[in-house]
């Protein structure tokens, strides 16, 4: 595998690439990487694509500076997984080569940008934006594959290429899962062991969300219900549990206004967010 930290050794190994007429296929990654980033890796090799893999830990999505300092590095580890999974190429680039100078850029993806992360993350996706854009610039790939585990991101990388009409497929990939049904996440390895434990509430609570929604109980009942769930012990901090529609993620009041829904949670257990979602037919 190649380990590239230069975007100009990048651009001449992917050149090279081009001109051997190979599709790249690309899986940005903030690093900490786990099962759920492999299958994105598996799913570009199992579609023959030359596959790149970033680690970037980009300062410009983290609305929360201890979050950012506190982020997992496994950079080691990281490598090892990457060989192992048959990527073709790394790149891990510093600050200054993602960012020379300040990004301004201000994206505008409407009413996304208003709900869900976007209302309790202000700023998060337009740092997404910024370090996506000028990654797919220096990648150019002519797939990219995300996780459904950050849905809502999914859909802004999705107007993202939209906007700027890059000749781009996005391929949105399924959550990959701890056998208890926690959603995989580089938070979790900052999770001690009674936070741990607890977290597996949080699919539960899904899939018990996903029980009702299919037994047309009121939304209004479902949302109470798992609100009520979380707050009996002090452990979780509930920050939103909405049920939407699965295509634009507006939020229903009732489950005959789409065709499919999606229950999305974002929860602190103890000081560590985490976020999931499960599609509820
Ligand atoms: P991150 O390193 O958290 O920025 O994630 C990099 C990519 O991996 C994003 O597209 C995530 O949605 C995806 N990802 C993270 N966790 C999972 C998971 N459990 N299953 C599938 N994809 C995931």
């Amino acid at each position: 595998m190649l380990i590239l930290e230069r975007n100009s050794e990048l651009k001449i190994h992917l050149d090279r690439i081009r001109a051997e007429s190979r599709q790249i296929g690309f899986i940005p990654t903030m690093g900490a990487l786990h099962a759920g980033h492999i299958s994105l890796i598996n799913e570009s090799k199992k579609q023959g694509l030359f596959t790149v893999c970033s680690i970037f830990v980009n300062p410009t999505q983290f609305n929360d500076k201890k979050d950012l300092e506190h982020y997992p590095r496994t950079p080691d580890q990281d490598i090892e997984m990457l060989r192992q999974s048959g990527c073709d190429a790394l790149f891990m680039p510093s600050t200054e080569e993602i960012y020379p100078k300040e990004d301004t850029r201000i994206f505008n993806f409407g009413e996304l940008e208003t709900l869900l992360e976007g209302s309790h993350r202000p700023g998060h996706f337009n740092g997404v934006a910024k370090v996506v854009s000028i990654l797919f610039d220096k990648v150019q790939p002519n797939v990219a594959f995300f996780g459904s585990k950050d849905y809502q991101q999914v859909m802004v990388i999705q107007a993202l290429v939209k906007q700027l009409n890059l000749p781009i497929k996005i391929v949105p990939c399924s959550i990959i899962r701890e056998p208890d049904g926690l959603a995989m996440s580089s938070r979790n390895k900052r999770l001690n062991k009674e936070e741990r434990e607890a977290a597996k509430l949080i699919p539960l609570l899904l899939n018990e969300s996903k029980v009702l929604f299919k037994a047309q109980k009121p939304i209004s009942e479902i949302k109470a219900f798992i609100a009520s769930k979380l707050a009996q012990k002090t452990i979780y901090k509930l920050e939103y549990f909405e049920i939407c529609g699965s295509d634009d993620l507006h939020i229903l009041t009732n489950k005959n206004e789409v065709k499919e829904g999606i229950a999305l949670i974002a929860c602190f257990v103890g000081k560590i967010r985490l976020i999931d979602n499960l599609i509820l037919d």
